[in-house]
């Protein structure tokens, strides 16, 4: 099998995991962050970044506590204008930025 079709089943592997994990948030917190793990480590075994796997969605999880995260429920979304900063505040207090454009 070609390398590049190995990656794309990977990915799509990874997509899959973590759109269960987002479903399995409103039951089990913990097996969320189970598919989570389970997605990333899928990411570092084919290298293939999982968030870039979940580019679509955007928001992906947290880095700290595995957490797919949902905006409003277990992620604070804001902006720091003079920054030029997204800011996503994860619930366990984890923090990430990201650069914008004007
Ligand atoms: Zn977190």
């Amino acid at each position: 099998m070609q390398k590049s079709s190995v990656k794309s089943i990977a990915l799509e592997r990874i997509e899959l995991l973590l759109a269960m994990a987002r479903k399995e948030l409103d039951h089990d917190v913990e097996r969320a962050r189970r598919y989570v793990k389970l997605a990333r480590r899928l990411g570092t075994r084919y290298r293939v970044r999982a968030s870039r796997a979940s580019k679509g969605l955007k928001i992906s999880y947290c880095k700290r506590c595995n957490t797919p995260w949902v905006p409003g429920r277990n992620l604070e979304v804001r902006l720091e204008p003079r920054s030029r900063c997204v800011v996503y505040k994860c619930s366990c207090g984890y923090e990430r930025r990201f650069r914008y454009k004007r």
